[in-house]
């Protein structure tokens, strides 16, 4: 079996992600689960991704879930590209040109005609490490795993009816008792106000320290100038603009909001100098 093994932190992933590409078929959907045998409290990074990896391979398999997460970051595992095997039915569908479908991670090749199956679709398998039937997940483990879910959905454009729990293909409690559909997403909701608010503080301060640069430390005639051209009011609409932006749009706009931000910041130093 072939693992990426790679482990990285929620801005690694960020940026994986952004240039990860995916082939003809991208995933569709998601399967969460848990390690349950596998306890955080015995985590032990690569060595404990390697145990997971002997053991699939000790049941015959060819792939696992392509994620695996725990407090110490995301680790990458089975290649997205590729069809995983964590979730029975879930792990993908195909479809016979006579109309049969097969759900599972490889139409059976003692099937005579399993030649005529063409894959319609696979999901990415995650799993978190720990045992989620008592509690939720917490701490890092849990920033991980929202953020890593969260990211995919936007990656993918994957709608929230599509992302499944293992225990929905099978009869295990995965991925936890505890964890349930309205907590997930009420704490992905969560996870985008606090981004919001965050950005919000960036552009607060951002914006600050451009109206103290010219009020401040430049001499008396730049800031006659500055006067002049309008640059403090400008700055002054700019901020504005941004926190309402902040208030009511989606992470990805004001990302893109943020870099003509730049560019107009430093479109106005340039008139200065
Ligand atoms: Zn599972």
């Amino acid at each position: 079996m072939r693992i990426l093994n790679r482990q990285l932190t929620i801005h690694e992933f960020s940026r994986y992600l952004s240039q990860k590409h995916f082939g003809k078929l991208a995933p569709d959907s998601i399967v969460l689960h848990h390690s349950c045998k596998y306890k955080l409290q015995e985590w032990n990074g690569h060595d404990s991704l390697l145990a997971i990896k002997t053991d699939l391979e000790s049941k015959g398999h060819c792939a696992g879930p392509h994620i695996v997460v725990s407090y110490d970051g995301i680790w990458l595992f089975t290649d997205m590209y590729n069809i995983g095997t964590h979730g029975e039915e879930g792990d993908a569908t195909y479809k016979h040109l006579d109309g049969r479908i097969y759900r599972g991670h490889e139409v059976p090749s003692n099937l005579h005609d399993y030649g005529n199956f063409k894959l319609q679709n696979y999901s990415i398998g995650i799993i978190v490490i720990g045992d989620y039937d008592l509690e939720t997940w917490n701490g890092e483990t849990k920033r991980n795993a929202l953020y890593c879910v969260d990211m995919l959905i936007k990656r993918l454009q994957i709608p929230y009816q599509r992302v499944y729990f293992h225990r929905e293909f099978t009869s295990k409690t995965c991925p936890g008792k505890m964890i349930t559909k309205d907590w997930l997403f009420k704490e992905i909701a969560n996870l985008e106000y606090a981004k919001k608010e965050i950005m919000k503080n960036e552009i607060i301060l951002e914006t600050n320290e451009i109206k103290e640069e010219y009020k401040i430390q430049i001499d008396p005639i730049s800031v006659e100038r500055a006067k002049n051209i309008g640059i403090l009011s400008k700055v002054d609409s700019l901020e504005k603009e941004l926190i309402a932006i902040a208030s009511m749009r989606t992470i990805d706009y004001m990302e893109r909001r943020i870099d003509s931000l730049e560019n107009k910041i430093k479109s106005l130093r340039n008139s200065l100098s």
